[in-house]
């Protein structure tokens, strides 16, 4: 009886400023021209009637006034959310609703029937809503204080200092808070405004900018905030609780100003001030023109998670959600995951949860990326070799693709986020981008991608699609091993050598074993470095098969091989023990066996000199068939048979070496 008679009281009080017109909304959202906004947010705003919603109503808007007691887990709460039609006619439609009690529904003032099926609110409209026209449903319902703490958590002392009412409903609980369409492919192109109303001894934070905070009656007060940005239900949140509050700015390349602002318990303010103070750095970092780009938002800001908060953090958009634990200090990786998912996740966010990776793999590899900054290039190497380390233990007790994972595993850490880091860094390696600290080719496909698809949401497809334009290359079989097919390569590397003149011919074999739960073929392009007596060389293998021979031809004698020294490819590479090298020869007679090549010849890089090598390919009588070059070169449309190999890298090997030749084989 107790909720009955605070809800009627909550309710009347709502009615208040219940029921505004369409027009009366738009007004509201005048604050999308009087706030700065950046340039590609008013574009995208300006044309926000494209729908990006793949069911029949489009939702623009949601607008949420909370009335939250903060003495138990009840709240009443006046929802609108504006919609357009993505159909005909609109008549029968439904938000899901879940855990929450329905009080009434109006359609532009009136009163609607509904019903609430399991999970839903289910509306059927008055007369139906032609295709592209909106129209604005009122939304009366309220919480139990019995209900089930999902998507919604309140704890008051003596289980937390503070009472603290909060919401996380990542990835599907949000409609156990208020009634939205909780899937990510359908974001309020004009962003959302949370009210909060709570009793004046409390402050409370939402989404985007405070615009004002007001009395109401009874010693409340209500906390007005908006967000001018598109935005779905699971990156929409609000706190309250016995706050206190740090605000400072950053500035974004282009000059304009972004508040920091930050919620936490009074007791924690200056541990918070360490906690956070890499902030603004890690801004600058990610916002740099030739990394990320500028930072998409109005603000940034966190505020603390509920007492037993299970994850590190949330990335809800402007408004990091962070374990208590983690306020103080040490959780700077935590801090920049949920930072760069600002650009990976918020401003772009994937359209389903099959490309869930989109969002998780590329804040973990950005969180690499600014420890990496902050703590030197071997930092970096180990920091990324333990992400390996979780896959792999991932992996021997069960793997699966990135993509499309089992609902239950879409935030699997080991394969979602370690791996996805890992899969970013391979791309990089694939797309050339491999100078340390200089963001290169891949970095401008990431940007692309952020321009194309700035404030909507995006699949891999979409990714691999401008990677390809970006780069001019082919990224199917990248995709295909790395993303939809499970599991990484394990190789046994062999190799022996044979003195060429002052030359070396290395005769090398590549073969995968890979587990059952992989793929069976990578075709990754694989590095090895020759450890040699003289600077060493970097080779690379193009793995067409499970075995893969190639010959490799160094300016000095190589010593030992390391694989993958600058750890570029998620794998497990072991060098053969015992492998027989070929004793020198001891006659100028001696004739080393001949190299067999199968498609693609490689030819070293002189380490020693930084200059290329070239060479020759001369058929059976001595006529030239090939110019080669560092690196691959495609013999493939070469008949197969028996040709030399002359060396032509200079002077002092034209005058050394200019008449030996080797024999390769090539083969089909
Ligand atoms: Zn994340």
């Amino acid at each position: 009886m107790k909720t009955i008679v605070l809800l009627v009281a909550l309710a009347s009080a709502a009615v208040v400023a219940a029921t505004p017109s369409i027009e009366e909304i738009l007004e509201d959202r005048l604050y999308l021209t009087d706030k700065p906004l950046s340039t590609a947010c008013r574009m995208r705003l300006a044309g926000a009637t494209d729908a990006e919603s793949l069911h029949s109503y489009d939702v623009r808007h949601y607008r949420l006034d909370f009335d939250l007691p903060m003495t138990n887990a009840g709240y009443t709460c006046h929802e609108q959310v504006w919609l357009a039609s993505n159909v005909p006619a609109l008549d029968t439609f439904s938000f899901d609703f879940a855990g929450l009690v329905c009080d009434s529904v109006k359609r532009n003032g009136v009163a609607i029937p509904f019903t609430t099926p399991s999970g839903r609110l289910s509306l059927d409209l008055d007369t139906p809503l032609p295709q592209h026209d909106s129209t604005l449903i009122d939304i009366f319902f309220h919480r139990e204080s019995t209900g089930q703490q999902v998507g919604y958590f309140f704890a008051r002392p003596p289980t937390v200092l503070h009472a603290h009412a909060m919401t996380c409903g990542c990835p599907r609980d949000n409609h156990y808070w208020f009634a939205c369409w909780d899937w990510p492919n359908d974001k309020a192109e004009r962003g959302c405004m949370i009210n909060l109303t709570v009793p004046d001894t409390f402050q409370a934070c939402a989404n985007g900018v405070l615009d004002s905070v007001t009395s109401a009656p009874g010693a409340k007060k209500t906390w007005w905030w908006r967000h001018g940005y598109p935005i779905c239900p699971y990156l929409m949140t609000f706190s309250a609780s016995r706050f206190s509050r740090w605000d400072t700015t950053v500035t974004n390349p282009g000059g304009e100003t972004v508040p920091l602002i930050y919620y936490m318990w009074p007791r924690d303010s200056a541990a918070t001030r360490n906690g956070y103070r890499l902030v603004p750095d890690m801004m600058t970092y990610f916002a740099d023109t030739n990394r990320f780009g500028p930072y998409p938002f109005e603000r940034f800001g966190m505020v603390p998670g509920y007492y037993g908060f299970s994850w590190g953090g949330m990335e809800h958009q402007t408004q990091v959600m962070l374990a208590p634990g983690y306020i103080g200090g040490g959780a700077e990786a935590t801090i920049c995951h949920e930072l760069a998912h600002m650009w990976w996740g918020d401003m772009v966010t994937h359209v389903i949860y099959a490309d869930v990776w989109l969002n998780e793999g590329f804040a973990s590899w950005a969180e690499c990326l600014y420890l990496g900054h902050l703590n030197g290039r071997a930092y970096f190497q180990g920091y990324i070799a333990g992400k390996a380390r979780t896959y792999f233990t991932q992996h021997r007790s069960r793997d699966f693709p990135m993509y499309n994972p089992p609902w239950a595993q879409i935030y699997n850490y080991g394969i979602i986020y370690c791996k996805g880091a890992w899969v970013m860094r391979m791309l990089q390696f694939v797309e050339g981008d491999t100078a340390w600290e200089k963001p290169g080719v891949m970095y401008r496909a990431l940007r692309a991608y952020g321009d194309s698809f700035r404030y909507g949401t995006a699949s891999t497809e979409d990714f691999k699609r401008i990677n390809e334009q970006a780069t001019g290359l082919d990224l199917g079989w990248f995709f295909d091993e790395w993303v939809y097919d499970r599991g990484y390569p394990k190789y046994t590397l062999t190799w022996n050598k044979q003195p060429l003149g002052d030359s070396w011919l290395v005769d090398a074999t590549l073969i995968q074993r890979n587990d059952t739960n992989s793929a069976r073929l990578f075709r990754m392009p694989y590095p090895v470095r020759f450890n040699c007596d003289g600077e060493s060389t970097l080779a690379t293998f193009y793995p067409q098969d499970t075995l893969t021979r190639d010959t490799f031809l160094l300016a000095s004698e190589p010593l030992s091989v390391t694989p993958d020294p600058d750890d570029w490819v998620l794998d497990s590479c072991r060098v053969a023990a015992g492998v027989e090298e070929s004793p020198k020869p001891q006659a100028a007679s001696h004739r080393p066996e001949p190299t067999i090549v199968r498609g693609l010849l490689h030819l070293g890089v002189d380490s020693r000199q930084h200059t290329a090598y070239r060479a020759e390919l001369l058929d059976i009588s001595g006529r030239k068939v090939a110019e080669l070059h560092p690196g691959a070169n495609d013999v493939s449309r070469l008949a197969p048979g028996v040709y030399f190999l002359r060396p032509e890298s200079g002077e002092r090997h034209a005058a050394s070496n200019g008449k030996q030749a080797f024999r390769v084989v090539v083969a089909k």
